[in-house]
């Protein structure tokens, strides 16, 4: 697999500090085509707008997956990606999902690698901000009738990224969401599909109308089972042990949620389950103070602490108001050293990219 590169005529105004997410990008792009089932060499050409015909298959049928993952650069000018083979994985799987052809992890892991370097002064430093990475893979046929397309696009974008909190933590609040499902058993919630996400603006939109931050998702059978939160997997510290709710099929599986439960028990000696969590419980633990953290996990904010959950107009407060709890600052700060080469890396998560 070549990469060609396309040299940029000119480059743009790097912004002074990275505040904001997802809104400036660097001056490259990553893009690779599929045609015919066969994934061509990639190309690292200017960051601009793509050319789509009105027809173009993913604008209509939504075949298309993404990932998100990080660069950090350390104090030391050290450039690092945190388990970026496990997102080509799951970028795989989200493909074989989608019957779209999935993209070598290696090639990608190679294209990511190359483009990470030429846009190295574009990574922050301050602590806790990072060169976001999205890579996405989406169908470009030029006609309708849904079925698997012949061509498809494989492109990596980055951009850098403020510090998730600015200001030490800002916990969220979460309403636990009755009415819709974000996903069943054998749909497409344990992959990073397109798709999940539209479904899931209204709950999203509604809970911030109610004064929340984003929905508490329930399974889709049952309607009781907790699964996780708009792009967060869930955790709760219940009579003093750290519980998430077990991988499903409907639940995406995150590498955040993985690399906590595996910092939890092999740094911390922390007991983590993994098992079906009844909502009720969850009440039952706020009402009686057996509840004492509940926090969110992602690659955008690695541990986002939760102080409130509403449910049915009741709202229960977690924990001491406006205090993070201990295991949730603890493996967060244990996470974010590791990540930047701060702490060392016992996991092999880590890889130097250059510095
Ligand atoms: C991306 C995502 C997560 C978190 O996954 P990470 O790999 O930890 O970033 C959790 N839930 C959903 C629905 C997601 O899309």
């Amino acid at each position: 697999m070549a990469i060609k590169i396309i040299n940029c005529d000119k480059l743009k105004q790097k912004p002074e500090k990275a505040t904001s997410f997802g809104k400036v990008f660097t001056d490259r792009m990553y893009v690779r085509e599929c045609v015919d089932g066969k994934w061509g060499d990639g190309v690292i050409r200017p960051f601009d707008a793509l050319e789509l015909a009105p027809c173009s298959s993913v604008l209509h049928y939504g075949q298309a997956v993404f990932e998100g993952l990080k660069a950090y650069r350390n104090a030391k000018g050290e450039v690092r990606l945190f388990r970026a083979r496990d997102n080509f994985k799951r970028m795989q799987s989200s493909c074989e999902r989608l019957c779209i052809p999935p993209v070598d992890v290696e090639e990608a892991h190679a294209a990511l690698t190359e483009l990470v370097k030429l846009e190295r002064d574009w990574i922050p430093t301050e602590i806790g901000t990072s060169l976001y990475i999205r890579p996405f893979v989406f169908a470009d046929d030029r006609s309708l009738g849904v079925h698997a397309a012949a061509r498809y696009k494989f492109i990596i974008i980055l951009s850098p990224s403020g510090a998730y909190y600015a200001h030490g933590f800002d916990p969220v609040a979460l309403k636990v969401e009755r009415d819709y499902v974000r996903a069943v058993r054998g749909g497409t919630g344990a992959y990073k599909v397109v798709g999940n996400y539209a479904a899931s603006i209204l709950a999203g939109e509604l809970a911030r109308s109610q004064g929340y931050d984003q929905a508490l998702w329930l399974d889709g059978v049952h309607r009781r089972y907790v699964e996780e939160v708009g792009a967060m997997n869930i955790f709760f510290v219940l009579d003093g042990k750290l519980i998430t709710p077990a991988l499903n099929g409907s639940i995406l599986p995150g590498i955040t949620r993985d690399s906590v439960i595996k910092l939890a028990r092999g740094s911390f000696g922390i007991t983590v389950e993994e098992r079906a969590i009844d909502i009720s419980e969850i009440i039952d633990g706020a009402k009686s103070g057996a509840l004492t953290e509940v926090f969110g996990t992602g690659t955008a904010a690695v541990v986002s602490p939760v102080d409130r959950i509403g449910d049915n107009g009741v709202d229960y407060i977690i924990g001491e108001k406006g205090k993070v709890g201990n295991i949730a600052a603890t493996l967060s700060k244990a996470l974010t050293d590791l990540q930047t080469g701060e702490a060392p890396d016992t996991f092999g998560w880590t890889e130097v990219v250059c510095s």
